[in-house]
């Protein structure tokens, strides 16, 4: 019989399965606590628990973690993890220490079934979701990475912005939210977990219930047609839908609402195109982050020229919309990585998603 992941228990599970063992029901939330708090997936280490407890623990669940592939180092401080899973498929997160922060970009899915045209992941279609475990392993093994590197600090923000349509993955979603909010545990800031997604707009509505995180929407374009053509979601839940939602979401942040805005090269970037998302945002409390399109190999598209590219941005200040341009970091993960170059020496030269599409052929192919 394959036993539950440590991690993929909820807390009342944990209760319950101590009070089944003859201990008090608050251990399992300690429990939890060493996983988080301590980054410790060892039950031999839990030393406020009994010896015999600790070996039930050990025998009873699964405390392995997804296993570090490669790591791609950036000259701007910032790492792709490439993680394996148990049954080897390929995933990844980005950590992105800054001055006043340490930013975890994870994962919520193997792939994504959304197939927005721009993106790489899109290619890949949907192999399975990740479980709440897998999304909460990403933040200990980005701590663990914290430690190797001797910086003292821990991730202190998320955003959901790896592989996968995280509202395509809810329930496991939310269940790893709550656990990076809880202030016994992963005890994140509600302003500094943010749920990013292409606009599913019943799971949007329901998120804002459910979980107080920020969010930020995947917009790229504020013309139906356009964007339905970019990406296919829009067909399901068109704009007048998604901003009727928008505007009744529970906002947690000062600057309201993010949208993320990939500039395209004479595809979404005119003047015309920024005049339709001033008045797509009317209304909302918004700030529109610009990112220069990431090209990859199979796409001709590529991202907009600066000078363009501050033409749409001054547009929107000048409409009292802030729209910074955030450059993608890591981005020249191709650099010299002393330590990966043994192991995947061929790969760094390529992103992490090109990667983790070569994995996913090997998979299959050894499938077949
Ligand atoms: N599925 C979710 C979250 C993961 S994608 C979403 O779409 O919001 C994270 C961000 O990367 C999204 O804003 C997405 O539009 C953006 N993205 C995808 N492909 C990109 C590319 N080629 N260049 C730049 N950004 C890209
Ligand atoms: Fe890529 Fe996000 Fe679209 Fe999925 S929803 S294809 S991850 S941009």
């Amino acid at each position: 019989m394959t036993r539950i992941h440590a991690l993929n228990m909820s807390e009342t599970a944990w209760k319950e399965w101590c009070v089944s063992e003859g201990a008090k029901a608050f251990l399992g939330s300690q429990i939890i606590e060493w996983m988080t708090r301590k980054n410790c997936m060892d039950p031999m280490a839990f030393s406020n628990v009994s010896q015999s407890l600790r070996a039930r623990l050990a025998e009873s669940f699964d405390w392995s973690l997804p296993a570090v592939d490669t790591v791609l180092q950036s000259d701007d401080q910032s790492e792709k993890i490439l993680l394996k899973t148990h049954d080897n498929l390929f995933t990844e997160c980005v950590l992105m220490p800054s001055e006043n922060r340490v930013t975890l970009c994870v994962s919520s899915q193997v792939g994504c079934r959304m197939a927005c045209t721009f993106c790489q992941t899109g290619k890949m279609g949907l192999s399975r979701n990740l479980t709440r475990g897998e999304i909460l392993a990403q933040i200990i093994l980005a701590n663990r990475r914290l430690i190797e590197r001797n910086d003292e600090r821990r991730v202190t923000n998320i955003v959901f912005m790896g592989m996968g349509e995280p509202l395509d993955n809810f329930d496991e979603v939310v269940a790893a939210c709550e656990v990076m909010l809880d202030e016994r545990f992963f005890a994140l800031s509600k302003h500094r977990v943010t749920v990013s997604t292409s606009g599913l707009v019943p799971a949007i509505e329901e998120l804002g219930k459910r979980v107080p995180v920020s969010l930020a929407i995947s917009l790229h374009s504020a013309d139906d047609e356009q964007r339905s053509g970019m990406m296919p979601v829009n067909k399901k839940y068109p704009l007048s839908e998604l901003k009727e939602t928008l505007l009744r979401y529970p906002v947690q942040t000062r600057h309201g609402i993010t949208f993320e805005y990939v500039m395209i090269n004479g595809v979404n970037d005119s003047i015309q195109h920024a005049k339709k998302l001033v008045k797509f945002l009317h209304g909302l409390k918004a700030k529109v982050n610009l990112i220069p399109m990431n090209p990859h190999p199979g796409t001709t598209m590529v991202a907009t020229d600066p000078e363009r590219m501050r033409d749409f941005q001054k547009y929107l200040g000048e409409r009292s919309i802030p729209a910074p341009v955030r450059y993608s970091r890591g981005q020249d993960v191709s650099a010299a990585c002393g330590q990966l170059a043994s192991k995947r020496k061929n790969e760094l030269a390529l992103a992490p998603r090109t990667v983790a599409l070569a994995r996913r052929k090997e998979w299959l192919d050894s499938r077949k």
